[in-house]
């Protein structure tokens, strides 16, 4: 299927084709009847020139017969016809048609009857002969004079019979004829240009300037025509053939557009004699005949023909400067709507970034709302978390604080024992022993102020920030607070720590508040057990630290294990447990990205082991 834009193309070509063809015609038509008229013009001149000359070259043989009539020894034989007369008169035709160089000269008596002729010395003169059936003999009778084309009887000799009737006062003795040769009367031709010829009355070629046209017709003659000029023997029994002019087209001023058969050769001298011409005709003044010149048409064709072919370039300039224009026109008109779409398509992407700046800076808006809400949140839960980290090292603090008050009964009733011993060593005057109780109780005071000092600092609140901290002291301090508790169920708690420093990455009052949790419940769990042993240990493990404490107690319980972890959950009695320790030592761990998972230990006893992040080398404790 051609598309549309095809289609339109194919019919502006066609379009363009057409016009091209119209203007072609169109200065074919007008130059050729420019040309035309121009030739009209032309041969209208060659007419009247060529129909003058024959004119005059009539006129001059008509003025012979006429002068005859003036000849008194023609009218005398007329008159009164006597062979010596015959003789005179025989003689001074024959003069006198030598020196016209016409064919012949005779004279009629009153019926028709040559009386006397130029000829008279031939055999075959017509002397004596009965020519009154000729048309000029009774033309010239009848008006005077006749004038009549005619192929002679005798010779067959073509000719021009110009007859005058001859006579005195008393009326007609005869008539005069002088016959001249066509040749004669075509000498006034010899430089015509274009083909000429003349038809007599009855259409019959009589003079042409190309030989062959002679004695054929104008028109085909019917069959009545043609018996009629056997009787008169006018053109002596010729074929008269058509000459076969065919007529094409009917112009102004009796002018015809006609085409010229081929007779004989093309050329006659130089001039075409065969092809499309124009023909006009005129008579011949002076006689019933029609002169008729054909001017050649082929160079107001060629000429037609070159203008028609300027014109058609012409107009397919112009078709291709109009194609030209058009194509520039689109490709203007195409490049604006190029542009026009660029912009567009640059309006549409600025407005869609637009849009998707303001859902951007409205979502990045929200997003930071919620961020701002999370934070908030985040710190809520924090202080939340911190508060709750601090309320379970309270509670820790609240269930050592009968240790921790025994452990300084004891001192301050030794302090005061001591004190008082000492008085007594320093009035006897025994200050060795008074130094040595002094010294006794500088050891005790240190010792509570070191209790009460690592009290303080359990009890502070820390930041929570990570750093180095070493295990070691960690799990002494966190010892050192459950002294009290250990001496009291008889236990020696045991350290497996490696040689080297472990240093974990984690905030040291935290950790301790971890492993005192998880020391305090190992001593819940083995109170009255039978053999209750606690073991510490701690072990590095690619860049964990690992610490583990594993009591002797029951273990944990199916019932126990899954909620281990969970707030609030305790299997101990009102007073006693909370249930926050482990799930406060569990977020501690995490919080530092570690984990805190128990489980039951093969010999016995529950294990919990503590998996945190060892500290960056170098350690700058
Ligand atoms: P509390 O000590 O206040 O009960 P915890 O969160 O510290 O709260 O402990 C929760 C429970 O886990 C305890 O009540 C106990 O049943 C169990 N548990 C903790 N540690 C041990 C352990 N070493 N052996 C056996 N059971 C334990």
């Amino acid at each position: 299927m051609p598309s549309r834009q095809h289609l339109l193309r194919l019919v502006l070509l066609l379009g363009f084709a057409a016009l091209i063809a119209a203007t072609s015609l169109l200065a074919f038509r007008l130059s050729l009847a420019l040309g035309l008229s121009e030739l009209q013009v032309t041969g209208r001149h060659r007419l009247d020139l060529y129909a003058s000359s024959l004119e005059r070259e009539i006129d001059k043989y008509a003025y012979f017969s006429t002068t005859l009539g003036l000849e008194r020894d023609v009218l005398q034989l007329l008159a009164a016809p006597r062979p010596e007369r015959t003789a005179q008169v025989n003689q001074y035709l024959e003069q006198l048609n030598e020196r016209a160089g016409t064919l012949s000269i005779y004279v009629l008596d009153r019926q028709g009857r040559v009386v006397a002729s130029s000829n008279w010395r031939r055999p075959d003169s017509f002397l004596g002969e009965d020519l009154s059936f000729r048309p000029y003999f009774r033309q010239a009778l009848e008006t005077g004079s006749g004038r009549i084309f005619g192929i002679g009887t005798t010779r067959g000799e073509p000719g021009y019979y110009l007859a005058s009737a001859l006579g005195n006062g008393q009326g007609t003795l005869g008539v005069a004829v002088v016959k001249v040769g066509l040749q004669q009367l075509e000498k006034s031709w010899a430089t015509v240009e274009a083909p000429t010829l003349v038809a007599d009355e009855n259409g019959v070629v009589i003079l042409a300037s190309v030989p062959d046209w002679k004695f054929t017709t104008l028109q085909p003659l019917d069959a009545a025509t043609r018996s009629a000029f056997d009787r008169s023997q006018q053109y002596n029994r010729r074929a008269l053939d058509p000459l076969g002019v065919v007529e094409l087209e009917t112009l102004d001023h009796g002018a015809r557009l006609v085409r010229l058969p081929r007779l004989g050769p093309e050329l006659v001298s130089v001039f075409p004699v065969t092809g499309k011409f124009l023909a006009q005709t005129q008579p011949l003044p002076g006689t019933p005949w029609n002169i008729t010149v054909f001017s050649q048409q082929e160079q107001v064709r060629g000429v037609a023909v070159t203008r028609a072919a300027l014109a058609g370039v012409g107009a397919a300039f112009l078709c291709i400067l109009a194609l030209m224009l058009n194509e520039r026109r689109r490709h203007l008109k195409d490049r604006l709507a190029a542009r026009e779409a660029l912009q567009q398509a640059h309006d549409e992407l600025e407005r869609k970034v637009a849009e998707r700046t303001a859902d951007l800076s409205a979502a990045n808006g929200q997003l930071q709302a919620e961020v701002a809400e999370r934070t908030r949140a985040e710190r809520t839960l924090r202080a939340a978390q911190d508060e709750l980290v601090q309320a379970g090292k309270l509670a820790v603090i609240g269930q050592l604080a009968t240790g921790i008050a025994h452990e300084l009964n004891q001192p301050l009733a030794a302090l005061r024992t001591l004190s008082g011993n000492a008085r007594k060593f320093l009035a006897r005057g025994d200050q060795a022993t008074t130094d040595g109780n002094l010294a006794r109780i500088a050891e005790l005071v240190d010792r509570m102020g070191r209790l009460t000092g690592q009290l303080k600092s359990f009890a502070r609140k820390s930041s929570g920030r990570p750093q180095s901290v070493p295990l070691r002291r960690a799990i002494d301090n966190a010892l050192f607070l459950l002294e009290q508790r250990f001496r009291r169920a008889g236990i020696v708690a045991c350290l497996n720590l490696p040689q080297e420093e472990l240093h974990a990455w984690c905030d040291a009052n935290r950790l301790e508040q971890v492993l005192v949790n998880l020391a305090g419940n190992a001593l819940d769990a083995m109170e009255g057990q039978p053999a209750p042993a606690l073991d510490i240990s701690a072990r590095r493990q690619g860049d964990r630290v690992l610490v583990q404490v594993r009591d002797r107690g029951p273990g944990l319980s199916d019932a126990v294990r899954p909620h281990l972890f969970e707030p609030f959950f305790t299997t101990k009695e009102a007073g006693s447990g909370l249930g926050l320790g482990l799930a406060i030592s569990a977020g501690i761990v995490a919080d530092f990205g570690g984990s805190l998972t128990g489980d039951n230990h093969a010999q016995g006893g529950a294990i919990f082991t503590l998996d945190l992040p060892a500290a960056p080398e170098p350690h700058n404790e």
